[in-house]
């Protein structure tokens, strides 16, 4: 639990390391890769230090607690802000980020394995419905919108609406910075948001990778034909290779923007007040390794997952390190274009680096890490 009252405030750019819990099988090697205080994490002899480590015992609370509730402060006091997951893949980013569907469903209650999303929309919302009972309710109004995007190969796909592919981003001084044609769904509580999440999180990622099979799942409230496109969709884009079999090579983007007007007296009227735009990044994963990428277009879309990548955690680094990357920059890559309102300036951002127990993936654990850490 945060005390408030003590509570150092909090850095715009946050970097953590959650480490998954190991296997049955990576139960039998050496403990190499550990936790060895509040904010630092050792592999073999190298020690490295971030804002916060959380080990393999860490609840789903926990880092929400960390990351999805400033997040929600930020977001209602009129401030951009992100969450990014960083890894290779089964180091947990999916997990982390979203959680399993199921646990996105039943009513009030917080399922033990929700991820940060469906936490962090829950307080908001309940955040939301305190400022409205508590004030008149015709003093101040909220209006949320969602959009769900990935990133393949350097195209925008609208998750949305899957048979929206390629789309633009407008950059322009008259509109300002928007994606082009990309879907929007307004929402007013927090089922709508879990609706949503549980569409597109159910079909898109791959039901292994969300900790259950999709066959044994019901969802009362599941539009039969939105599930066939989005499992095409899905289909397309899981291939199956030789050290990950189900991995998404898409970065995911889940964006809300909240606007709230208020009015001074009961006869005056609206003025815009605030607009925060919240943003949640599922990237795809991190691997140098040739034959995570094997077989037909794979080459490509290997290459684009690196570059992204690299030129995101070039920007991180940069805003780590306490400054503001150039305005150029950002145009270096669709990811960060596309982040560019999210990344600097007043926005706030955590980065959530997950990383794998196991000695086997040594080499891909130290490049994780290196967001994020040469800098503090
Ligand atoms: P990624 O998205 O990085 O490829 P996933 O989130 O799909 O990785 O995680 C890989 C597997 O490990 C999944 O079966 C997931 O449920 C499990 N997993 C990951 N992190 C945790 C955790 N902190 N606690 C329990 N299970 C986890
Ligand atoms: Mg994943």
């Amino acid at each position: 639990p945060i005390n408030e009252s003590s509570a150092a405030p909090d850095p715009p750019v946050k970097v953590l390391v959650r480490i998954r819990p190991k296997t049955v099988k990576e139960k039998l090697g050496d403990p190499t890769i550990k936790k060895v205080s509040e904010d630092s994490v050792a592999v073999g002899d190298r020690k490295f230090s971030f804002n916060s480590v959380l080990d393999s015992s860490s609840k789903q609370e926990d880092i929400f607690q960390l990351v999805g509730v400033p997040l929600a402060k930020d977001a209602l006091a009129g401030y951009n802000a992100s969450i990014l997951s960083y890894g290779q893949s089964g180091s947990g980013k999916t997990y982390t980020m979203w959680g399993p569907p199921s646990a996105m469903v039943e009513g009030q209650t917080a399922s033990s394995q929700q991820g940060i999303v469906p936490r962090t929309f829950r307080m908001i919302f309940s955040k939301i419905e305190w400022e409205k009972e508590n004030s008149d309710a015709k003093q101040i109004n909220y209006q949320c919108r969602c959009s769900f995007l990935e990133i393949h190969n350097g195209q925008i796909g609208d998750l949305l609406d899957p048979t929206q592919r390629n789309l633009q981003i407008k950059d322009d001084a008259k509109n300002g910075f928007y994606i082009e044609s990309l879907s929007e769904e307004y929402v007013t509580s927090y089922d709508d948001v879990a609706q949503i999440l549980i569409k597109v999180t159910q079909a898109f990622f791959s039901a292994a990778a969300m900790g259950q099979s999709r066959s044994s799942f019901k969802m009362p409230f599941f539009n039969a034909p939105y599930y066939d496109a989005m499992q095409g969709l899905s289909n397309r884009k899981v291939g199956a290779t030789s050290t990950n079999s189900k991995s998404s090579r898409s970065h995911v983007v889940f964006t809300c923007v909240i606007e709230s007007w208020c009015k001074e007296t009961a006869t005056s009227s609206f003025s815009s007040s605030k607009a925060s735009r919240i943003s949640f990044v599922d990237l795809a994963g991190l691997e140098r390794n040739k034959q995570a990428h094997a077989g037909r277009d794979f080459e490509k879309e290997r290459k684009d997952v690196k570059s992204s990548l690299s030129h995101l955690g070039h920007l991180v680094n940069i805003l780590a390190g306490g400054t503001q990357p150039d305005h150029f920059m950002y145009r270096d890559s669709c990811l960060t274009h596309l982040l560019q309102e999210s990344l600097g300036g007043n926005a706030k951002l955590s980065v959530i680096c997950t990383i794998s127990p196991d000695i086997q993936n040594y080499g891909e654990t130290l490049r994780t890490l290196r967001l994020g850490h040469l800098v503090r």
